[in-house]
């Protein structure tokens, strides 16, 4: 039975980056307008998460560590393309409790939920080892330290803190990104790497995260004549041809409002800067498509986010034209 838990621990957690996906998404789930982030030594040595989300009441949470437990999924349409909800699997907090030392401080947001006071959940190894009532505001926090402590050969395969840290920056940013009504922030060993206001718009949230020199380079992208294609709209920020990096990273794709990854679209974008990139070097692009959902269909797979389209010919087509109008319109 344990051998089975871990097997399937590490469909979901590879590295502590997987564990901030899990915990982010959970908090964006429950509604939050605020999402805080903390890694120490890039993860390896304790992952926070903080939300003033919805919260749980002792039984949610009890419920909430077992196997396969979700309170997402209404039926077996919602994991086709419609999906409104970021995890749908139920088995997030169970599987990452299996491999690691979490503890779980909530307390629900509905005072009609139950008492005043929050619950503490600690769970480690698949087991719950205690739970306690604890004062604290609404939200959730969930602690999760000494990750892979039962499964060593999996804590051998983690790089360095840098690289570990650049995973979870990567992750942070993205949903920071998609979401910019919700306050994100990210806290590597004590320091503030970013944190995002929630106001409302990408610009701003490009500034937090990318900082200044990005976003003055930034153009918007407005979608021009769409009606001859299956996106319903483009939008979002492209930047200027020399304000580059040396890395595809910073070209960011969403998918009605979800991060995915698209070759066809990077290089439909990538296109449109037709020969103005220096060599090997990518512009900073955050872009968000509008489709129908029944127009694309998104890997499931935890921990692959490749998005499929139907009409990938009218996707490239469309993408290239709102890219290019962006870059025309900046005189570029
Ligand atoms: P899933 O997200 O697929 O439902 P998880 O294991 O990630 O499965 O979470 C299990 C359940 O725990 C969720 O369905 C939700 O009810 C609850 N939960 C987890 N994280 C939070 C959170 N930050 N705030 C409120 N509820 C949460
Ligand atoms: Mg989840």
């Amino acid at each position: 039975q344990a051998t089975v838990e871990r097997i399937a621990a590490g469909e979901v957690v590879e590295r502590p980056a997987s564990v901030v996906k899990e915990l982010v998404e959970n908090s964006l789930d429950a509604d939050a307008t605020r999402v805080d982030v903390a890694v120490e030594n890039g993860g390896v040595d304790g992952v926070t998460v903080a939300d003033d989300g919805a919260g749980m009441t002792e039984a949610d949470v009890r419920a909430a560590v077992r196997e396969h437990t979700t309170s997402k999924i209404r039926d077996i349409d919602d994991l086709e393309g419609g999906v409104g909800t970021l995890g749908f699997r139920g088995e997030a907090l169970h599987t990452i409790g299996a491999v690691s030392r979490t503890t779980i401080r909530t307390k629900p947001r509905d005072p009609d939920d139950g008492p005043a006071e929050g619950t503490e959940l600690v769970y480690q190894g698949g087991e719950v080892q205690s739970v306690e009532p604890v004062g604290r505001p609404a939200g959730t926090t969930i602690e999760v330290a000494e990750l892979f402590f039962n499964t060593p050969a999996r804590k051998k395969y983690l790089k360095t803190r840098a690289t570990e840290f650049s995973h979870v920056n990567r992750v942070v940013t993205r949903y920071a990104l998609a979401n910019p009504d919700v306050a994100v922030s990210l806290t590597h060993d004590g320091r503030e790497v970013f944190a995002t206001t929630g106001q409302g718009d990408l610009p701003s949230a490009v500034l937090s995260v990318y900082g200044k020199e990005v976003a003055r380079a930034m153009e918007s992208v407005e979608a021009p004549d769409l009606d001859d294609g299956p996106l319903d709209a483009v939008g979002g920020l492209v930047s200027h041809p020399e304000t580059t990096r040396s890395t595809r990273e910073y070209v960011s794709t969403f998918v009605n409002g979800r991060y995915v990854t698209s070759k066809l679209v990077r290089d439909a974008v990538l296109s449109a800067y037709g020969g103005q990139l220096a060599g090997d070097r990518y512009p900073f692009v955050v872009l968000d498509l509008s489709v129908d959902p029944g127009q694309v269909d998104v890997n499931v797979h935890p921990r692959k986010m490749e998005v499929r389209f139907s009409d990938e010919a009218g996707v490239r087509r469309q993408v290239h034209a709102a890219v290019e109008d962006a870059l025309l319109d900046a005189g570029l």
